[in-house]
C-alpha cells in the first residue's frame, strides 16, 4: 500500500526535474535568509545560481554537527521565531544536542511523511498504533503521533519508560502495531515474559523500529519472540525527525528515501568525495521542502549505501541500506575498525545468548583492548553446572570475533538481566580510553 501514490511513484526523470527545481529554491533562500551559509559559500566561491543540474550540488560546502553547535540554539534558523510552532532537539547520543524548529508547513510535512511510513508497514485508519517512541524534545515520539493521527490510526501515547505498565496496555488495548526503539522492543518482550505473559498471543502484528543501529539478525529475534513483522525506519533530528526513510513490507529490504523532500548522496568519510550507488560510506542531506531549518548537505556520520534497484512495492524513492553505525561510533582497535553492530550480528549468530551485550574498550599500556560482555539465556545458565559448555561458548564467540572481525577480544559471559536496559536509545559502549 502506498500513501502517497502520485508522489512515492514518480517516474525518475520527472522526480528529478522536481528535485532540480526545489534545490535551486532552497539554495537562494538559504543563501538569503541564513548567515551562516551566505559566508559558506561565498567562502567556497560557489553562488546559488550555480546549481544548473542536481550535480551540481557537490560543489557546495558540507554542513555539520559542529556548524551546528556553532550556532545553538537557532542561529542557522531560516524564518524568524514567530513562524516557527514547534521546537525539538537531537538526544545528544554523541555531544551537546542541536535544536530544531519547524513552521507549520514542516509539522504537515513531517506528519504526511510519517504518514507514508505507517501505510508502507501495511497499517490503514483501522490499525491502533502503540506509540513508546518517548515523546518530549526527542523527535520519535510526537513524529510518529501526528503520522499515525493524519493517517487516522488510533494512537497510544504511551511514550518511553514504564515497561510493566506499557504490558498492560498492549494487552488490555490490543494495539495492532507498535513503534519504539529495537533495543526496547526486546525489553518489553522480556518483561512480558516475566510476568508470565504470551507476548505471541497480543494482536500486534506489525513493529516499527528505529532511532539506533540495529542488525538483520536482532530483526530475526524480535519477530520470533513478538510474533510481529518488524520494519526499520530512519530519521534524525536534523533532517526532520523520524520518517525521513522507511522500509516498505513488500520488500523489506532498505528503507526507501523520500526524495521529493530529501536529496540523499553517500560520501567518503575521510576525502568527502561523493561515492557511486551501492558503495558504503556516509550519508549526506539536502532537505528541499523544509522552511524553519533547511540544511544543504548535512553530513549525518550515519554510514550506509544506496540502493537503486526497482523495489517490488512500486515505489520508484531509491532505498537506503540499514545503518550499520555511525562514523563516531566506529572503534578502531589496534588499528582495525570495528562497528557494535559487526559484534552484535557475530553473538546473534551464536546459540544460548541473549541480544543483550555491553562492549568495553579501553588502553592497557599502548594497547587497545577490547572486552564483550554478553548474557547467555536461561536455559545455558541452568545448565551451567557443566562449566565446559560455557567455556565453549566463549571460546566459540573468541573465535568468531576474530574470524569475522579480524580482533581478539576478550569476552565475558553473564548472567540473565544483568546488563542495564534501556528505555530509548541503547548505549552499547564504554570506551575508557578517553577517561
Ligand atoms: P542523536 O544524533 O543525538 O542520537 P537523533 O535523536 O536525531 O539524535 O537521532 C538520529 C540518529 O539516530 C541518526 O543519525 C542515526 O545515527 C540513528 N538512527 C536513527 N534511525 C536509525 C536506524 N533505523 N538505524 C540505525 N540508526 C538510526
Ligand atoms: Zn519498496
Amino acid at each position: 500500500m502506498i500513501y502517497n501514490e502520485e508522489f512515492e511513484t514518480l517516474p525518475r526523470e520527472v522526480l528529478e526535474a522536481l528535485q532540480l527545481k526545489r534545490l535551486k529554491q532552497v539554495v537562494q533562500r538559504v543563501y538569503h535568509t541564513v548567515g551562516f551559509y551566505r559566508r559558506a559559500f561565498d567562502e567556497a566561491g560557489v553562488q546559488p545560481d550555480d546549481i544548473k543540474t542536481l550535480d551540481d550540488l557537490k560543489k557546495f560546502p558540507f554542513t555539520t554537527k559542529q556548524d551546528l553547535r556553532d550556532n545553538y540554539p537557532f542561529g542557522l534558523f531560516a524564518v524568524p521565531m514567530s513562524s516557527i510552532v514547534r521546537l525539538h532537539a537531537s538526544s545528544g547520543t554523541t555531544g551537546r544536542s542541536t535544536v530544531v524548529g519547524y513552521t507549520k508547513r514542516d509539522i504537515d510535512t513531517w506528519s504526511e511523511l510519517m504518514a507514508r511510513c505507517f501505510v508502507a508497514a501495511g497499517l490503514t485508519k483501522n490499525d491502533m498504533l502503540h506509540n513508546a517512541y518517548g515523546y518530549g524534545l526527542f523527535t520519535g515520539g510526537l513524529g510518529a503521533h501526528y503520522g499515525a493521527e493524519r493517517l487516522g490510526a488510533s494512537v497510544i501515547p504511551i511514550s518511553g519508560g514504564n515497561t510493566k505498565r506499557q504490558i498492560m496496555i498492549l494487552q488490555d488495548f490490543g494495539p495492532t502495531a507498535i513503534c519504539c526503539t529495537p533495543s526496547y522492543a526486546l525489553n518489553l518482550a522480556e518483561q512480558g515474559k516475566e510476568m508470565g505473559i504470551d507476548m505471541k498471543a497480543l494482536k500486534l502484528r506489525v513493529g516499527i523500529f528505529g532511532a539506533e543501529p540495529w542488525s538483520e539478525k536482532m530483526r530475526t529475534e524480535i519477530e520470533n519472540v513478538l510474533g510481529i513483522k518488524a520494519l526499520n525506519i530512519y530519521g534524525l533530528s536534523e533532517i526532520m525527525g523520524p520518517g525521513v526513510a522507511m522500509e516498505c513490507l513488500e520488500g523489506r529490504n532498505g528503507m526507501h528515501v523520500f526524495e521529493d523532500h530529501f536529496l540523499v548522496e553517500t560520501i567518503d568519510p575521510t576525502t568527502g568525495a561523493v561515492l557511486p550507488p551501492g558503495e558504503e560510506g556516509e550519508l549526506v542531506f539536502t532537505t528541499i521542502t523544509k522552511e524553519a531549518f533547511p540544511l544543504v548537505r548535512f553530513r549525518t556520520r550515519d554510514i550506509s549505501r544506496l540502493m537503486t534497484e526497482p523495489c517490488r512495492c512500486g515505489r520508484t524513492l531509491y532505498r537506503m541500506d540499514r545503518v550499520m553505525g555511525r562514523s563516531d561510533d566506529m572503534l578502531i582497535i589496534r588499528g582495525v575498525n570495528v562497528f557494535p553492530s559487526q559484534i552484535e550480528a557475530v553473538l546473534m549468530g551464536i546459540k544460548g545468548l541473549e541480544p543483550h551485550y555491553q562492549i568495553i574498550v579501553d588502553r592497557i599500556g599502548n594497547l587497545d583492548t577490547l572486552e564483550v560482555q554478553v548474557e547467555v539465556s536461561e536455559q545455558l545458565f541452568e545448565n551451567a553446572d557443566e562449566v565446559k559448555v560455557l567455556q565453549n561458548t566463549e571460546r566459540r564467540i573468541v573465535k568468531d570475533i576474530k574470524d569475522y572481525l579480524g580482533v581478539s577480544a576478550k569476552v565475558k559471559l553473564v548472567e540473565p538481566k544483568s546488563l542495564q536496559r534501556f528505555e530509548g536509545k541503547v548505549s552499547r559502549v564504554q570506551d575508557r580510553r578517553h577517561i
